[in-house]
């Protein structure tokens, strides 16, 4: 049940194909040299491995509890929490101005992978925290920012995201939460379910972003707004002030993350709880957008950090686990499974897509810190498209290959991979909710499609497809059979996500893109992810010729990026095949009346 950061792997990517030094030039972000980095890397693998990762289990078995709206966390959850805020791993990429530390986003995703492999069920209170910073950070007015960013930003006072109504979870616009002017703030009513974090006995005040209607608001999606409705009122001196009317009246029994408390929340039960407007009137959704990207990269960041503690799980019983004779095993002695082909497969199926997974979440996090850093206008807004349309690949490509590794994982062990004792199944269980909250895969496909591409008429995805094309004729002007071997499969990848995405531009009937979107999805993020480690490979291949070159940790690079487009893109080929030809097939499952 151990676990140990990635750290060279992370910092490989991050040094040499995501530019960490590159960024560390941009204004703001001049503290982020490769060195301390570095060292920050290092000390959060501590932190993971000696605080978070042990109490991984115990909070899977104890579960958070629910007595009287009261919930109280697993054994030691509450003094780990107090050591991650004391050590500010919550802050790492918030304004300096508020008492955060100004890093890159590229940074603190980084690290965040690290909670997640640790303890999936812990990261998220920060998660959700970071996210509803970013809201009010961009959105709410001054006298909102400084009464409530600092504690936030310190993790005193975490924040949690209220959305989800019983007949609300994909479709927001059908939201009904009350918001009744009342001088200068609003009376707040109504039901949330599902709200993670909700309640807890971590801090002392817990800060909720609530999504309601003024009683005028119009319908849809048009009327809803956002409100800061926090736990305890907030005096005018900083210290706290009365209970606010809202109460966790119940926390769910999941399938998975059992310690992160997921809560029905009931506002108004009483007089009303005090709400204060961020930001417009009924322009609510889209500030919570501003806070859904955030929180949609960072549960992609789940995503393959989960798969990476799966895979160390997985690969440490295959190295001991012995049965029958391998084929691959050099001596009596090296007889374990791992040296069984097939187990090999599994364990580098699992390996090659967490680095690519990886790699396009610090892809993606990079351009977003180019597109609000970088000097140049033009780079800024080619950036910024780049990160929004890497989003939706993040989080829904991520998340489902996350649940596919995880239980990849559980195969590795065998019989002991479906008994509770290994703590694989703990893995898969946690990693299921990842494609389902955040916007399920299909609302991901659909942001893709509908808003990443539609708005642009693929500008953005086209300029991705020029990058691409470039690294591939990077690959071909080398010799070496492994980076041919890469080019071969990457080309007619490229073609065939060029033709599909040609086709879905081309269709009239919103029907028909629908019925492949996710397929499209995972089609794209298979290929950037091929895209990402065919740039480590050029960048190990790079290093290679230096004089105090790691060879063997660079050659299993090389390797990776090879089994990864030999086995993994020849999947986009057979995606681009299905999304050209099957939509109307689809379709017309309707005449059978499912
Ligand atoms: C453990 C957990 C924690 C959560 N934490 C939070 C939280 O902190 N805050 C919060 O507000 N919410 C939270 N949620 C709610 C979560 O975001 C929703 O469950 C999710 O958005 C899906 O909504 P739903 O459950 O109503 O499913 P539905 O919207 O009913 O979807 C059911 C199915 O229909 C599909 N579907 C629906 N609409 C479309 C469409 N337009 N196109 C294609 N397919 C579609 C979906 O993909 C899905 O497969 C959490 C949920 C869970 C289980």
């Amino acid at each position: 049940m151990t676990y140990a950061a990635p750290v060279k792997d992370i910092a490989f990517v991050l040094n040499h194909v995501v530019g960490l030094a590159d960024l560390s030039k941009l204004e703001g972000f001049e503290d982020a040299t490769p060195d301390l980095v570095a060292a920050i890397l290092e000390e959060s693998a501590k932190f993971t491995a000696d605080v978070l990762a042990p109490l991984n289990r115990i909070g899977d078995q104890q579960g958070s509890q629910w007595k009287d709206g009261e919930v109280t966390t697993p054994d030691g959850w509450k003094d780990a929490y107090q050591q991650f805020i004391e050590n500010g791993w919550g802050s790492l990429a918030f304004p300096p101005e508020f008492g955060g530390q100004g890093l890159p986003m590229t940074v603190a995703a980084a690290v965040q992978e690290m909670w997640h492999s640790a303890n999936m069920s812990f990261g998220l209170c920060p998660l959700l925290t970071q996210g509803a910073v970013d809201a009010i950070e961009h959105h709410a007015s001054d006298e909102l920012k400084q009464r409530y960013l600092p504690k936030m930003v310190e993790g005193v006072w975490p924040g949690t995201m209220n959305l989800t109504e019983p007949q609300a979870g994909s479709d927001l616009a059908a939201v009904r939460s009350k918001a009744v002017p009342a001088g200068d703030h609003y009376l707040i009513s109504g039901q949330k379910i599902y709200i993670t974090y909700g309640e807890h006995d971590l801090t002392d005040n817990i800060i909720h972003l609530v999504l309601a209607r003024l009683p005028d608001a119009p319908e849809g999606v048009k009327g809803i707004s956002l409100f800061i409705v926090p736990k305890f009122l907030v005096n005018d001196d900083g210290s706290l002030g009365e209970r606010n009317d809202v109460k966790c009246v119940s926390i769910e029994h999941k399938l998975g993350i059992h310690a992160s408390p997921t809560c029905v929340m009931s506002y108004g039960d009483n007089d009303g709880a005090v709400g204060y407007l961020v930001g417009k009137e009924h322009h609510g959704l889209a500030y919570m957008f501003t806070m859904m990207n955030q929180a949609r990269h960072a549960v992609g960041v789940e995503g393959y950090g989960i798969a990476e503690r799966a895979y160390q799980h997985a690969l440490s019983y295959a190295r001991d686990r012995k049965q029958g004779k391998t084929l691959l095993g050099k001596s009596e002695d090296d007889q374990g499974i791992v040296n069984h082909p097939d187990v090999r497969r599994i364990l580098m199926t699992m390996r090659s897509t967490i680095e690519a997974m990886r790699g396009l979440g610090l892809e993606c996090a990079a351009a977003f810190d180019r597109g609000r850093r970088h000097p140049d206008e033009a780079v800024r807004e080619r950036m910024l498209r780049r990160g929004e349309l890497l989003t939706p690949l993040v989080k829904g490509w991520s998340t489902e290959m996350g649940v596919e590794l995880c239980s990849l994982g559980v195969q590795v062990h065998g019989g002991m991979g479906f008994i509770e004792e290994t703590g694989a199944a703990q893995y898969l269980r946690d990693a299921r909710i990842t494609p389902i909250y955040e916007g399920t895969t299909a609302i991901q496909a659909n942001d893709l499609i509908g808003r990443k591409m539609a708005r642009d008429d693929g500008k953005g995805l086209n300029e991705l497809m020029v990058d691409m094309r470039s690294t591939l004729e990077a690959l071909k002007t080398l010799q070496h059979a492994d980076f041919q071997a890469i080019a071969n499969r990457l080309e007619p990848s490229i073609t065939a996500a060029e033709t599909a995405t040609t086709w879905l531009l081309a269709q009239n009937d919103a029907s028909l893109p629908a019925a492949v979107s996710v397929e499209f999805l995972m089609m794209q993020g298979r290929l950037a992810g091929g895209w990402m480690l065919a740039r480590s490979a050029l960048a190990a291949g790079g290093l290679k010729q230096s004089a105090d070159a790691d060879l063997a940790y660079l050659e299993a690079r090389i390797i990776m990026a090879r089994y990864y487009a030999e086995r993994i893109l020849p999947l986009v080929e057979s995606a681009a095949t299905i999304i050209t030809e099957s939509a109307q097939s689809t379709v017309a499952l309707d005449s059978v009346h499912l």
